[in-house]
C-alpha cells in the first residue's frame, strides 16, 4: 500500500523524492493522449476563480452558474458535469487552458509540500492518473533501493 511504503521516510525527504520523480515523469508524459483527470475528476473552483472563468468564457457569473458550475455537498464550487464541460473531447485540450482552476494546474498533486499528509488523495489520484501511478512506482522503487 502507498501509505506503508512511506512511513519510514522523513517528510521533507519524501517531498524531494516525489518532486524529482514528478519532474522526470512529466518530461515524457503527454497529457493530451490521456485527459483522464478532465474526464473523471471534478476540480474545486476557488471563489476568486469564478470571475476568471466567466471572463474566459465571455459570459456573466450568473450564466456560469446556470450552465457550468454548481456548489457540491461540501460547499465547494465544482463543474456540473463530467467530462468537464471545458474539455474538447476531440483533441483532449482544455478550452480555457490559460484560465483553468488552480486545482487543474496542480493535478495530480504529486509535487505538493508535505505529501505525507495527503496520502489518501494520492491513492485516489493513482486510480485515475497514469502519470501519478508511474511517479508513485518510481518513488517506491527508489525507497526500496535505498533500504536494500
Ligand atoms: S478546466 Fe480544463 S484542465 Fe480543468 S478539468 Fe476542465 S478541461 Fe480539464
Ligand atoms: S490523468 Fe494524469 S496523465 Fe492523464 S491527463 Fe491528467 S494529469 Fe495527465
Amino acid at each position: 500500500m502507498v501509505s506503508s511504503q512511506f512511513n519510514s521516510i522523513n517528510s521533507d525527504t519524501l517531498d524531494q523524492i516525489f518532486s524529482n520523480a514528478h519532474s522526470e515523469v512529466f518530461k515524457t508524459f503527454n497529457c493530451l493522449n490521456c485527459a483522464n483527470c478532465c474526464k473523471n475528476y471534478s476540480p474545486i473552483i476557488e471563489p476568486e476563480e469564478i470571475n476568471l472563468l466567466s471572463t474566459a468564457l465571455n459570459i456573466s457569473a450568473v450564466e456560469l452558474f446556470e450552465n457550468y458550475v454548481e456548489m457540491d455537498e461540501e460547499g465547494d464550487f465544482v463543474f456540473k458535469s463530467q467530462p468537464c464541460p471545458m474539455l474538447n473531447l476531440e483533441d483532449n485540450k482544455c478550452t480555457i487552458y490559460e484560465s483553468r482552476p488552480r486545482a487543474c494546474r496542480e493535478y495530480p498533486h504529486t509535487n505538493m509540500k508535505a505529501i505525507k499528509n495527503h496520502l489518501e488523495l494520492l491513492k485516489k489520484n493513482i486510480e485515475i492518473c497514469p502519470a501519478a501511478d508511474e511517479i508513485v512506482q518510481r518513488v517506491i522503487k527508489q525507497i526500496e533501493d535505498v533500504e536494500a
